[in-house]
């Protein structure tokens, strides 16, 4: 999948997801959802609604374009643009993000860290995708020595986000999973609600006849194809993968997930992790998180805790947790179920 393509990949990936979701329309007229399409996050979002309103939307389509607003490093308004910039802001929603996301990252050992960001910009992720390179070793390690996420610390009882310049944050890991969160919250008085936020996927409730939704898990290999379809309902099922956003130079591919280790893009073994769970911000962190350790962290960190994998290595293997999820058969991939 080249570049340019991956707009309008993801735009036919989210409209094939979203009938399936919906049972391909075969629902009578008094059990249709209401949907509506929200260009936000860099994506493509599908939100299908049942038993809720035209208002229930645009609430939601608001919520959506708010956090956008609030969480875009790039945008001079955003309270991130503030923080990264001032270095201490005071502001509701960042102060309970940056409380999340460092306890996120004290489980994973500092595998999430959205203090990586001086390191993304270094890689032009986050900025135009003309200004992506690799970049000079003594740049990389340099602004390496800013990243770790002790440094954002909360004052003011938590309600203030601090983070001293020249370190700066970066809340593209969980940013569609906050407002996943906050969707379904929204959403709750809904008979049932699919929101596709651009492959990130929020579930409430069930289908007009009571059963669960099913959706379709991609193949990283091939947008237009899926490794299988999970059934479930009031979950957050997030997916990072090493194919989403990448440049080519001189041959060799570098993606968007930096292992903060390193500073260098993620090379564990695992191109695409998927996360399930009720908390949509958890589930987004772990999915990045879990690209960076691979398969043997990933797992690990799972038995220690309370969410389910689905996980695809570079040799063609997907590792899955849940009985809910059903693999595609005859795709190539080794299924391989851990309990
Ligand atoms: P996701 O698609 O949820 O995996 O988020 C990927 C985004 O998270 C990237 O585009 C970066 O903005 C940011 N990111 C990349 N690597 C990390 C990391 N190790 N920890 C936290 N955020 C990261
Ligand atoms: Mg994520």
């Amino acid at each position: 999948m080249k570049q340019k393509q991956a707009l309008s990949v993801l735009l036919i990936y989210s409209i094939i997801c979203t009938f399936l979701l919906a049972g391909c329309g075969k629902q009578p007229t008094a059990d249709e959802p209401l949907r509506r399409t929200v260009l936000a996050m860099d994506t493509v979002m599908n939100l299908a609604v049942y038993g809720g309103s035209e208002d229930d939307l645009q609430n939601a389509e608001d919520e959506i374009k708010l956090l956008d607003a609030a969480l875009a490093r790039t945008k001079p308004d955003s309270a991130v643009y503030a923080l990264n910039q001032t270095g201490s802001v005071r502001d509701a929603t960042l102060a309970e993000l940056c409380a999340r996301a460092n306890d996120i990252s004290a489980e994973t050992g500092g595998a999430f860290d959205v203090t990586v960001a001086p390191v993304l910009s270094l890689w032009g992720f986050g900025e135009n995708a003309e200004s992506r390179r690799v970049p000079d070793a003594d740049a990389l390690s340099e602004a390496l020595s800013h990243v770790g996420y002790e440094s954002l610390t909360l004052s003011d009882g938590g309600a203030t986000v601090n983070l001293a310049p020249p370190a700066r944050a970066d809340f593209g890991g969980i940013a569609k999973g906050y407002a996943a969160e906050k969707l379904l919250g929204l959403l709750e008085h809904t008979n049932g609600a699919v929101l596709d936020l651009g492959g990130d996927v929020a579930l409430h409730g069930t289908k007009p006849d009571g059963s669960k939704w099913r959706v379709a898990v991609k193949d990283p290999a091939d947008a237009g194809r899926y490794l299988g379809v999970l059934e479930a309902t009031d979950v957050c099922v997030m997916t990072s993968g090493v194919y989403e956003r990448y440049f080519e130079e001189n041959g060799v591919r570098y993606h968007h997930i930096i292992d903060p280790r390193t500073g260098y893009p993620a090379d564990s073994g695992v191109v695409s992790a998927t996360v399930i769970c009720a908390d949509g911000v958890r589930a987004d962190a772990l999915a990045t998180a879990c690209c960076v350790l691979g398969a043997e962290g990933a797992l690990a960190l799972r038995d220690a805790s309370d969410f389910d994998l689905i996980l695809v290595t570079d040799d063609a293997r997907v590792l899955y947790t849940c009985e809910e999820f059903t693999p595609e058969a005859g795709n190539g991939y080794t299924y391989e179920y851990i309990a």
